[in-house]
């Protein structure tokens, strides 16, 4: 059971964003003074999750000034036009790549629809709502929000996709990464130890933006991630190490079968096989099946990313 707002210190909480399953994205909420940022929008159904987490804070709603989504994949930006219609004072915060889509999301649904299908389409992201353009705010690399005296730096962070940007919070030394720091479910902390990995998916991914975008937020020394999925991940160094070899293992794995029939079900072959043994050596006493079936639409994606990235080369 996932709580439906959970406090992290720092004027921060985590919202479950309600996709696919409890504990597979999330949102967080920024509170600083009487104005509040929303980072992350989850899907459109998220916004209800958000109305209630703001209602248990006692937060109105014309306290929020920003939404700010990572980059436009649907389950971090598809809640946006729902939210900005909710917050009259708010506007929306996204990379100059990603601002088209959210101003006509037709070509982003289409696109979503194109791998999903219409029926499944529906239940993961319900109706994303175009965002007026006058409430856009275009974020370029380095450009600082103040949210009730607040900065709050982003920085653009290719490599998952050419329209991501990092949010860095000085106050809590801390990154809202998106999909840039890869993916680290509940599931994968054993102990004091986390396992982490890279999130590949279509159609952008590009292994040297990747590890650039990631040494440039290792480059501040943060004390903590805030991963969309999921949640915030302590200490970084190690785990930034971990997942820089397996984008790099990921980028051999893909260019040793590049020309091999069946290439992407080979690639999904290898990668689950790489990643299940890196688990494996990290905590001995695993359930490799449980692994499997946590990370299985992942392994799924990150074959596909790969495969379209080789198509690229
Ligand atoms: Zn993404």
């Amino acid at each position: 059971m996932v709580s439906p707002v959970e406090s992290l210190g720092y004027g921060i909480y985590c919202i479950d964003a309600r996709y696919i399953n409890p504990g597979v994205a999330c949102c967080y909420l920024m509170v600083e003074g009487d104005e509040v940022a929303i980072i992350e929008t989850g899907t459109a159904y998220t916004a209800v999750a958000i109305a209630e987490a703001l209602a248990d804070l006692n937060l109105p709603a014309d306290t929020v000034r920003y939404i700010i989504p990572t980059h436009v994949h649907l389950d971090h930006a598809g809640g946006a036009g729902v939210l900005i219609q909710r917050y009259s004072g708010a506007k929306l915060v996204i990379h100059p790549r990603g601002a088209r889509h959210m101003i006509d999301p037709s070509k982003l649904i289409a696109g979503t629809k194109a791998v999903y299908g219409e029926k499944k389409f529906a239940e993961l992201y319900g109706e994303p709502l175009p965002v007026p353009e006058a409430r856009v705010i275009v974020a370029e690399d380095g450009d600082v929000l103040d949210l009730g005296g607040r900065p709050l730096e982003i920085r653009h962070t290719p490599g998952h996709a050419e329209h991501h940007f990092c949010v860095w919070d000085r106050q809590s030394r801390g990154w809202f990464t998106g999909d840039t720091f890869g993916i680290s479910y509940r599931e994968l902390i054993f102990g004091d130890k986390r396992f982490i990995i890279p999130t590949t998916s279509p159609v952008q991914f590009d292994p040297d933006k990747l590890l650039g975008s990631i040494g440039l937020m290792m480059g501040k020394c943060p004390q903590r991630m805030y991963l969309t999925h999921y949640s915030v991940l302590e200490q970084p160094e190690n785990v930034a190490k971990l997942l820089c070899e397996q984008v790099e293992a990921y980028r051999q794995i893909a260019l040793s079968l590049k020309n091999v029939p069946d290439r992407q079900r080979m690639i999904l072959g290898k990668i689950k096989e790489m990643t299940l043994a890196l688990i494996k050596t990290m905590q001995p006493q695993t359930d490799l099946q449980v692994m499997r079936e946590v990370l299985a639409l992942d392994f799924q994606l990150n074959a596909q990313g790969l495969d379209v990235w080789l198509s690229r080369q």
